[in-house]
């Protein structure tokens, strides 16, 4: 349990002083049959587009609502986290003066998005056990520190970060801790989703991209405060979530016993991958995963990476990342996928 900060405080000025977006057809809801709608120059013969998307989600909200035990005015969607990303560097950073902290090595958006925005960026090295180094950064974060990202599980070190001390951060740090959770379907951890109401500063990034087979629809999810979010609806694009994807969501999450299944599917795989590339003696080292991918130490990255794509398998060299030396990183792929991926590994010349 945190005490209540001042959100307002961390918000950027002009920000607050804007009035959320609001179409004509906020205050009528499209479902009340009787209506004629002849206010948004649309096109009137029905196509199931022709209209435009409810900006806020109502339907789909409902769904992610109950599935996790979170009030709609929790929620903030996004075209893909990079967008809810975006939001929230315009929403709380002022351009040149406010700065954020990452913990390299991690998800390179972070490090895009504050250089867009002009936001300075306070790098703290994750600890050689790739946990972060608590004590490090809150002695860096200073006046102008607007935004503390945690990605965990944490892309590409594939470890999560130590729940005391997230804790520890939420709890010292008094800007934005964003938790990012791209990952947290395959990870045995705890989501952060069940202290969102003890931390007033926690936002929490999930995304449909990866453990719901989604990433071509594009769909980001926040999760904060209602004063966080209700700060983020007034920046947001208002038709930013388009119709088919509102619709394919919906279906999807409604139907997470086949998710669930990959998921696990997934897992197994996970599991069986480890031990193949065991035995193989150029790779020195799996680390262990909570993700759906695979961090591995060989003795030369850039030769093996250059070998893989020769036959035709496309892995991440992650070498030039702190802490990721002559490291590769694999994506979990389907059990054909991994076998072409073990015998392409067992093969390769010494
Ligand atoms: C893949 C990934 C995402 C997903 O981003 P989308 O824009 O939702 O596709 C977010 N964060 C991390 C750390 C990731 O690895």
């Amino acid at each position: 349990m945190k005490t209540a900060i001042d959100i307002t405080k961390l918000a950027r000025p002009n920000v607050l002083a804007l009035k959320p977006y609001s179409s004509a057809r906020d205050d009528f809801k499209k479902n009340d049959a009787n209506y004629v709608f002849l206010d948004a120059n649309e096109n009137p013969f029905n196509n199931g587009l022709n209209r435009y998307p409810d900006p806020q989600q109502h339907a789909l909200k409902d769904v992610l609502s109950r599935l996790n035990g979170v009030s709609k005015e929790q929620i903030l969607l996004g075209n893909g986290s990079d967008e809810v990303l975006d939001l929230i560097f315009r929403s709380f950073c002022e351009p040149n003066k406010d700065n954020i902290v990452i913990l390299p090595p991690t998800y390179g958006m972070y490090e895009v998005l504050a250089n867009v925005n002009a936001v300075k960026i306070i790098k703290v090295p994750l600890l050689e056990n790739f946990q972060p180094n608590v004590e490090a950064i809150l002695n860096t974060i200073d006046n102008a520190t607007k935004l503390l990202f945690l990605c965990s599980p944490n892309n590409p070190t594939a470890n999560s970060f130590q729940a005391e001390a997230i804790d520890k951060l939420l709890q010292s740090f008094n800007g934005l801790v964003v938790i990012d959770e791209a990952y947290i379907d395959f990870s045995d951890q705890e989501s952060w989703l069940n202290r969102l109401d003890d931390f007033p500063n926690l936002v929490i990034t999930q995304t449909l991209s990866k453990a719901y087979a989604l990433a071509g629809v594009r769909l980001g999810i926040c999760y904060a405060s209602k004063e966080i979010i209700s700060i983020l609806n007034k920046i947001k694009p208002p038709y930013n979530i388009n119709e088919l994807t509102q619709q394919k969501a919906i279906s999807e999450l409604k139907g997470t016993i086949a998710t669930q299944e990959q998921i696990q599917t997934i897992l197994d795989e996970r599991e069986r991958l480890t031990v193949a590339l065991k035995s193989i003696a150029y790779i020195e080292k799996i680390y262990p995963s909570d993700t759906n991918f695979l961090l591995i130490k060989v003795d030369d990255a850039n030769r093996r990476y250059q070998q893989l794509v020769e036959e035709g398998v496309i892995v991440r060299n992650r070498t030039k990342e702190p802490l990721c030396d002559n490291c590769l990183r694999i994506t979990v792929g389907n059990p054909n996928e991994n076998k072409i991926l073990v015998q392409t590994l067992q093969n390769l010349k010494p």
